[in-house]
C-alpha cells in the first residue's frame, strides 16, 4: 500500500512574521526534502497570494489537486538529491483569524480552511472581502463566527471543509483556556456534524486528545502551521493509497483504515504551552504542582499561563471518555524529532551551521527522503545513516529526554544515547 504525507497549514510570506522564503518553488523544494506529497498552498484568502496561485499553479485532473506549472517545477531540482526527487501537489488552503464576541464575551478562534479549486477560493475571497481586510495579513483577522465560515463554505462548494486549528493553544484557537470553548457545539451549534476532524496543532498528540470524550470520535489532523519552508511537515498527516483531493476527504471525513494513516507530532512536550508557567519568571510547572499554588506564579504571585496538559485534563474531566479504550483505540500516531534537529545534536552545531545542512543532505541522499526516513524505513535503511539511524530509532521507541514548553518558550527534546 502505498503510503503519503500531507501538511495542509501552512503560511505563505503574506503573513505576518514569515519568512520571505514561503513562496512556491521554495516549498515544492522543501517538500520534496521531506517527502511531503501534498502540500498546502496556505493564505488562500490573500489577494496577491491568491493572484500568484492562479498563475504559477495548475490543476491536475486526475486528482482534483494542483501543481507547479512545468516550466518553474525544474528551477531547484539541481540542488535535490537524485532520492527525493518526486511530484508535489498543491491543496488550496487557508487560515481564517476570527476574534467576535459571543455571549458577550471576547473569542478568538482559528479555522483551518481547505478548498477544492481556485474558483471556489475566488468567491470565498469575495465574500470575506464585505466582512473585513483581507490584505493586511495572509491569515486575515475578520469579525467573522467560525460557524457562519463554515456555512459560507459549504454554501460555495460542499466539498470544502473546515477544520478548527491547533485546537489547544491558549489564545486564538477553539478549546483555548484563553478565549475559547469547552465543546465543539458550543463554538460550531447546529453545524457541528459538519466538523469532521480537528488539528492537534504543536503541544498536543492523538494519545492526549483521545482523553477528552467528544475528540474520540473525530479525525486528527496534523500540520506543521510553518512560517518558514525548512521547517515543512514538522508536524503532518500519513495517509494511504492515491494522493487526490478526495481520498483526503475521504480519510479524513471516514477514519477508513486503508486510506488514513495517523499523525505525525514533534513530541507534544516540545511546544511552546505544554506546561502551565510564566516566561519572564522562568516558572514552568506541572498542572498538579500548579493547582497546588492556585495557578499563581510562586515567583510572581499573578495568574500562571496554563499550558495544553492543564487544558485536556480540564476537558477531560468535563467530559470523559464515551467509549472504553478497548473498543475505540487511539488512532495511529508518530512521534518525531526533525532530522536537522538529531544532527544538530549529534554534531554539536547549530542546525543552520554548514555542517549540519550537509549532513542532512548527505542522509537524504543515502536514505531518501526525511519523513518516510524518519517513519518508514526499515532498520537495514537506517543502519546505512551509522549514528543518525541509530538515533532514529530510539526516537521510534520513544526513548528520548524530555524538558517541557512553556509560556512560549519551546521545549528540548533529544533521544537517549542508545
Ligand atoms: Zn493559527
Ligand atoms: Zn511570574
Amino acid at each position: 500500500m502505498n503510503t503519503y504525507y500531507a501538511d495542509l497549514h501552512i503560511h505563505s510570506k503574506y503573513s505576518r512574521a514569515t519568512s520571505p522564503e514561503c513562496d512556491l518553488i521554495p516549498l515544492h523544494h522543501w517538500a520534496q526534502l521531506k517527502g511531503i506529497s501534498v502540500c498546502g498552498t496556505g493564505d488562500c484568502t490573500h489577494p496577491d497570494w491568491s493572484k500568484t496561485l492562479k498563475e504559477s499553479l495548475i490543476l491536475d485532473q486526475d486528482n482534483g489537486l494542483y501543481t507547479l506549472k512545468p516550466n518553474l517545477r525544474g528551477t531547484l531540482t539541481h540542488q535535490l538529491p537524485e532520492s527525493c526527487r518526486a511530484p508535489v501537489h498543491f491543496m488550496l488552503t487557508g487560515e481564517i483569524s476570527s476574534i467576535y464576541k459571543r455571549d458577550n464575551q471576547t473569542r478568538k478562534v482559528h479555522s483551518l480552511i481547505l478548498l477544492p479549486s481556485l474558483e471556489a477560493a475566488a468567491t470565498l475571497n469575495t465574500k470575506l472581502a464585505a466582512l473585513g481586510n483581507i490584505f493586511s495579513d495572509g491569515r486575515p483577522i475578520l469579525k467573522v463566527d467560525p460557524r457562519n465560515l463554515l456555512e459560507m463554505l459549504l454554501e460555495i462548494d460542499p466539498r470544502c471543509a473546515l477544520i478548527p486549528a491547533h485546537i489547544w493553544t491558549p489564545w486564538f484557537s477553539m478549546l483555548g483556556s484563553k478565549s475559547g470553548f469547552d465543546s465543539i457545539e458550543e463554538c460550531f451549534g447546529d453545524l457541528t456534524p459538519h466538523i469532521f476532524a480537528v488539528e492537534t496543532g504543536l503541544s498536543s498528540d492523538a494519545p492526549m486528545n483521545h482523553r477528552v470524550g467528544f475528540l474520540q470520535k473525530i479525525t486528527l489532523v496534523s500540520n506543521s502551521d510553518i512560517h518558514s519552508p525548512a521547517r515543512l511537515g514538522r508536524n503532518a498527516t500519513r495517509f494511504f493509497g492515491t494522493p487526490s483531493y478526495d481520498n483526503i476527504m475521504a480519510a479524513i471525513k471516514g477514519r477508513a483504515p486503508h486510506l488514513f494513516g495517523g499523525t505525525v507530532d514533534l513530541f507534544p512536550e516540545e511546544g511552546k504551552y505544554y506546561h502551565n508557567g510564566h516566561r519572564s519568571c522562568g516558572v514552568s510547572l506541572t498542572p498538579e504542582q500548579s493547582m497546588a499554588c492556585d495557578n499563581l506564579c510562586p515567583a510572581c504571585g499573578r495568574m500562571l499561563t496554563i499550558g495544553v496538559l492543564h487544558r485536556v485534563m480540564e476537558l477531560a474531566e468535563k467530559h470523559p471518555p464515551l467509549i472504553s479504550a478497548k473498543r475505540c483505540p487511539v488512532p495511529p500516531y508518530h512521534h518525531i524529532i526533525p532530522l536537522d534537529e538529531l544532527l544538530s545534536h549529534q554534531i554539536g552545531n547549530a542546525i543552520t551551521s554548514k555542517r549540519v545542512k550537509a549532513a542532512y543532505l548527505h542522509a537524504l541522499a543515502t536514505a531518501g527522503p526525511e519523513l518516510p526516513l524518519l517513519i518508514d524505513a526499515a532498520a537495514k535503511q537506517l543502519d546505512a545513516l551509522n549514528e543518525a539511524g541509530a538515533m532514529i530509532k530510539q526516537v521510534r521507541l520513544g526513548k528520548v529526554h524530555k524538558t517541557p514548553g512553556f509560556d512560549g518558550i519551546y521545549g528540548r527534546i533529544y533521544p537517549q544515547d542508545a
